[in-house]
């Protein structure tokens, strides 16, 4: 994340507590997009903003939104579209750790998939601020449930996402029903031609701020391989035994070939795991999941798929396939060497796509370096740091059945035969959970939790 000194949050008009509590979360520089865009925000200026995906954009709207909050006010002020149900929680969860220091506001997520009746119970008390996905939100505005009146800010995060996932339509419906005079807030990871034209027919007076992000820094290293296409898989095995990056994400273009690549990789004994758009997000959840806990040290994933995801410590982006546009190539590869931490990308390449290494090296302004598969050296004996450390136990009951991740340590760790040190991430949804333990212990975690009981009840367990 780039930060410079000058760059404290206390230059912005925030009130003291609000400051304190900013700093108590660990956020005392602002970040780059954050130093550009809070000022505008703050003064009640449109944005149209391009920053890559964790570069901290959701705190550049949320501030602005905390600001001018009446919250002795009870009427719906605020209004946040996201692409994704994942998304709008992540959003919903960093604003309400903002609003810490402001007593009593609401905020309330709204997304599809969620059954209607608790959602409207739930907008009887006007919540300040909502966080959605269009088409629940656009649902709720026709059934007369979301009172628009009042609204004076809208955010479209992910925007270039929430076009290529088909809600320009969607949005066009809301905006129908909210007061023109507004704040619009537009943010995106990358700039197609199509945002442009969402912003002009929305967006007043816009201010456009891009933070580039790629040549002002080298925290990445990055390096090219050319292949034949009926080698491309046995370079991508080269390159996973020689660098063995205990974290990465390898991208193809398409959702079948995440699909196949897993399966071949796992023939090669490389445990991976596939992320697409075609997942239901049950399955989505529990992918991210297994990956988040080091269940997996591999993720394969299309663009769809992973954008936006605020996914930390990836050592290495690996390109299967270039993609289409030099962009969407830079955008990928800067998942990795984050927070300070130099990061690996790896891209395989045909001679046919001499053309888009020229569009990369015009866009990050240096010249590509090209290395030869062959020249890579193997681990002999084992596949070390691509071993995953930890298994993921899944049980079948979360928060519905009001059970918490203190619940599933405390029935592991009760008769002290494991230790809560042996005990990984636990992620809790509305009907399962998942508990990573350490890899020599999963048998007898799985034995613990099968045959014990979880807040006094017995659960159905098994290991993924
Ligand atoms: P984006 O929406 O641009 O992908 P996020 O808003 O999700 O990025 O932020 C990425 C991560 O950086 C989050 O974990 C967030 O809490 C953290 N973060 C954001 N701004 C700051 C800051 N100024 N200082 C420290 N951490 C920050
Ligand atoms: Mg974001």
């Amino acid at each position: 994340m780039t930060t410079t000194e000058q760059n404290t949050f206390s230059v912005l008009p925030l009130t003291t507590g609000f400051l304190a509590n900013l700093e108590s979360s660990g956020y005392i520089n602002m970040t780059a997009i954050q130093a550009q865009s809070l000022p505008l925000v703050l003064d009640g200026r449109d944005l149209l903003a391009q920053a890559k995906t964790g570069s901290g954009k959701t705190a550049a709207f949320a501030i602005g939104i905390l600001h001018k909050l009446q919250s002795t006010s009870y009427t719906t002020q605020a209004l946040v579209l996201c692409p994704t149900r994942e998304l709008a929680d992540q959003v919903s969860k960093e604003i309400r750790r903002l609003a810490r220091a402001i007593p009593n506001t609401n905020i309330l997520t709204l997304c599809g998939g969620k059954p209607i009746g608790p959602q409207l119970a739930s907008l009887r008390r006007n919540p300040h601020i909502i966080v959605g996905t269009p088409g629940r939100i656009l649902k709720h505005l026709e059934k007369g449930s979301l009172t628009p009146d009042a609204l004076n800010t809208l955010v479209l995060d992910e925007a270039d996402r929430m076009l290529d996932m088909g809600f320009y339509d969607d949005i066009m419906r809301i905006i129908n029903f909210i007061p023109d005079k507004r704040q619009t807030l537009l943010f995106s990871a990358t700039y197609p031609d199509a945002i442009k034209n969402i912003s002009d027919s929305i967006q007043n007076d816009p201010v456009d701020i891009r933070v580039e992000s790629l040549h002002q820094d080298n925290r990445i290293k990055q390096v090219f391989y050319e292949v034949a296409k009926s080698d491309r898989t046995e370079a991508l095995i080269a390159l996973l035994k020689h660098y063995q990056p205990a974290s990465s994400v390898i991208f193809c273009n398409r959702k079948q070939q995440c699909q196949d690549l897993a399966e071949t990789l796992q023939q090669n004994g490389i445990a991976a795991i596939a992320l697409h758009g075609d997942l239901e997000q049950k399955e989505r959840d529990r992918v991210l999941v297994q990956f988040i806990n080091k269940s997996s040290t591999i993720l394969i994933a299309t663009d769809v798929a992973a954008r936006g995801l605020d996914i930390k410590d990836l050592q290495a982006v690996i390109n299967f396939e270039l993609s289409q546009d030099a962009d969407i190539h830079i955008h990928r590869i800067g998942r990795t060497g984050r927070a300070g931490q130099e990061g690996l990308a790896l891209s395989l390449f045909m001679s046919s796509e001499a053309r888009k290494l020229i569009a990369i090296e015009e866009y990050q302004k240096s010249p590509v370096r090209i290395d030869d598969v062959a020249g890579l050296s193997l681990a002999e004996d084992s596949n070390g740091n691509l071993i995953p450390k930890m298994v993921t136990l899944c049980i079948n009951a979360g928060r519905k059945n009001k059970v918490g991740a203190g619940d599933i340590l405390g029935a592991l760790t009760r008769e002290s035969e494991l230790t809560g040190k042996q005990v990984g991430k636990i992620d809790i949804f509305d009907v399962v959970s998942y508990v990573a333990v350490e890899k020599p212990i999963a048998r007898r975690a799985l034995k613990i939790l099968s045959d014990g009981k979880i807040k006094g009840r017995k659960f159905r367990v098994r290991i993924l």
